[in-house]
């Protein structure tokens, strides 16, 4: 990347901070047309209906500490949603053990999540979101298993599991 196109993405960054719309504007492949509607509230609402670890995490871009999150070791058949929308956004199928420490997928749900560039590192990451809420829910990598060679590296606490059978929580409104 040029040095002055990565200013601008870094100005871009700064200047949409804290709001989810801002988020979901910068990603750079955002809702597939699954019809899926933007859900925008503001932080001081997502405050009030998330923990402090889940906001952290959702909405300020924050890691969780690896080895934290009991999905690690969450083996039964369901669907992961968002914490925060309820989005599906993995199928238990697609997830692996991958030793990191936290939750891991070899897909997300088609058109549930969108991606940009994390430049936090000095190496660029894809960071990925929610497409509905925008909420942060960890990075991509392409050192995973077959079919796809992806690794979705998810943090724990920006996922709710419901095990097969049981009902998918209403989309939050
Ligand atoms: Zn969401």
């Amino acid at each position: 990347m040029k040095r002055r196109t990565f200013i601008a993405a870094a100005a871009t960054s700064v200047a949409t901070l804290g709001t989810s719309r801002g988020i979901l504007a910068t990603m750079e492949t955002p809702a597939t047309g699954a019809g899926i509607v933007p859900l925008d509230k503001s932080p001081a609402e997502w405050r009030a209906l998330l923990d402090a670890a889940q906001y952290r995490v959702l909405f300020e871009e924050g890691t969780e500490r690896p080895w934290t999150s009991p999905l690690n070791d969450e083996k039964r058949d369901g669907t992961y949603v968002c914490a925060a929308c309820f989005l599906p956004l993995f199928e238990s199928a697609t997830k692996f053990d991958s030793g990191t420490g936290w939750p891991s997928f070899y897909a997300a749900i088609d058109g549930s999540v969108g991606t940009k560039r994390d430049w936090k590192l000095i190496l660029p990451r894809t960071e990925y979101h929610c497409v509905r809420c925008g909420g942060h829910q960890g990075h991509v990598f392409d050192d995973g298993p077959p079919p796809t060679g992806q690794r979705w590296c998810n943090n724990g606490v920006a996922l709710r599991f419901v095990p097969a059978g049981e009902a998918l929580p209403e989309l939050r409104a």
